[in-house]
């Protein structure tokens, strides 16, 4: 059945969220066995932390607290869940994270919570922008060891994803992060 599911781009996010369900119930005991994917969330989790550590370390995560709670909202726009692919979504629930089942608000992202994103593992768009305002007060070899960081990290899970994706093979995981 998963086959015949066309691929994420014209999926609703809550349609996506139910397909990545559904492949981490059927696969997700295989694919953490797997001694490669297991090895690749390993050091996923090594570089999410790194990249947490350097954005503290940055001022970033001050920045986007006082972005969203004191100055009328962060950069965590509507419709930016309609990046995400099932792949991504099934690596979160691989690694422990569980997906929201409904949005907070309906003018942000789906995955905006609270105290910020809802995941541990988001699409590049959402790891790799920096707007005008950060580019501008941060000092430049902050910039350069954050984007250092990240990069290690997009490198790690799109690595992780081309793996799942070797072993589930399903038209519903597309190829990009
Ligand atoms: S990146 Fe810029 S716009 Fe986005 S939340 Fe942070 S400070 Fe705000
Ligand atoms: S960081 Fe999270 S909440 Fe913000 S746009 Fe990305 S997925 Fe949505």
């Amino acid at each position: 059945m998963l086959s015949t599911m066309s691929a994420g781009g014209c999926l609703s996010i809550q349609e996506k969220i139910r397909i990545a369900e559904e492949i981490h119930s059927r696969w997700g005991r295989t694919l953490r066995a797997n001694a490669r994917i297991a090895q690749l969330i390993s050091t996923l989790q090594q570089k999410l932390a790194r990249s947490q550590e350097a954005m503290l370390a940055c001022g970033l995560v001050e920045m986007c607290r006082i972005c969203e709670e004191e100055d009328g909202g962060s950069c965590c726009g509507k419709g930016i869940e309609d990046k995400f692919c099932p792949t991504l979504l099934l690596i979160n629930l691989l690694m422990g994270q569980p997906l929201p089942v409904k949005p907070l608000r309906n003018d942000s992202c789906y995955f905006l919570g609270p105290q910020g994103c809802r995941l541990l593992v988001r699409q590049v768009i959402c790891v790799n922008y920096v707007c005008q305002r950060v580019q501008q007060q941060m000092p430049k070899d902050h910039l350069i060891r954050l984007q250092t960081v990240i990069g290690e990290e997009l490198d790690t899970v799109f690595m992780l994803q081309e793996a799942i994706k070797r072993i589930v093979e399903t038209s519903s995981l597309c190829t990009s992060i």
